[in-house]
């Protein structure tokens, strides 16, 4: 079954001339629904792009705060908490209202930023992807504060608000400013979410540092986000 979602413009693949498009979903029959783009070109025929393996994520990264798949399990469906930011990816964008613009996009927000605050890391993994140096106590290598600052809000100010900013390292929890850092982003209006990417050592053995993470997720809008791996499978 094929079901029209939009019709939009897109350009040819191959001489690139603009062309009018139209976003459809289908489904095979195997339960899933999938997102194409259909196109054709006066001189090079018809075109069909999977834009979508999976329409609920279709519907996530449109950025609208109605859209909805419509399958209630689904996270796009959920209603949002009071004063909630639902920061859907995306919903920052902002839509090409110039009458008779020639670029038909779409101006882009920033879905995800990645920040190393830290360098130094309290693991030596042989596999490290950072090639991060072993460092704990005076031996840190961290950005400071207030330069961590002016980079991310560089960014905000350049390409408007951030819908997800990453703090990564390295292990970001070395930082000495670690949650001076973390407040400034919750307080920020141009962050609508955070993710801290750990090793998740400094959580488990560091009580204090535990209880006052766990202040920090009252504020909702903040993932802590671990990794595990082992010999076998999960
Ligand atoms: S925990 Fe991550 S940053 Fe630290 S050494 Fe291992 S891979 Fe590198
Ligand atoms: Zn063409």
């Amino acid at each position: 079954m094929t079901q029209s979602l939009k019709s939009t413009t897109s350009r040819c693949p191959v001489c690139a001339d603009p062309v009018l498009a139209e976003v459809v979903v289908k489904s095979n029959g195997d339960g899933k629904e999938r997102v194409f783009l259909k196109k054709s070109c006066g001189k090079h025929g018809a075109f069909e792009t999977l834009i979508s393996s999976d329409a609920r994520f279709y519907w996530l990264s449109k950025g609208e705060e109605s859209g909805c798949c419509g399958d209630e399990k689904s996270g796009c469906c959920a209603e949002p908490a009071a004063g909630d930011r639902i920061g859907f990816l995306g919903r920052n964008a902002q839509l090409n209202l110039v009458p008779d613009d020639p670029k038909p996009f779409h101006k882009l927000s920033t879905c995800l930023a990645l920040i190393e605050i830290v360098d130094s890391c309290n693991l030596s993994c042989p596999t490290c992807f950072a090639d991060s140096p072993v460092g704990v106590g005076d031996k840190i290598q961290a950005t400071s504060l207030a330069d961590l600052k002016t980079r991310i809000q560089g960014v905000i100010d350049r390409k408007g608000p951030i819908e997800i900013l990453q703090l990564s390292g390295g292990e970001p929890t070395l930082h000495p400013d670690f949650f001076e850092l973390l407040g400034w982003c919750h307080e920020n209006p141009g962050i609508d979410y955070v993710l801290v990417n750990s090793n998740g050592a400094r959580l488990a053995k560091d009580q204090e540092f535990a209880d006052e993470l766990g202040r920090r997720m009252d504020y909702g809008h903040f993932q802590f986000y671990l990794q595990f791996d082992g010999p076998a499978e999960g």
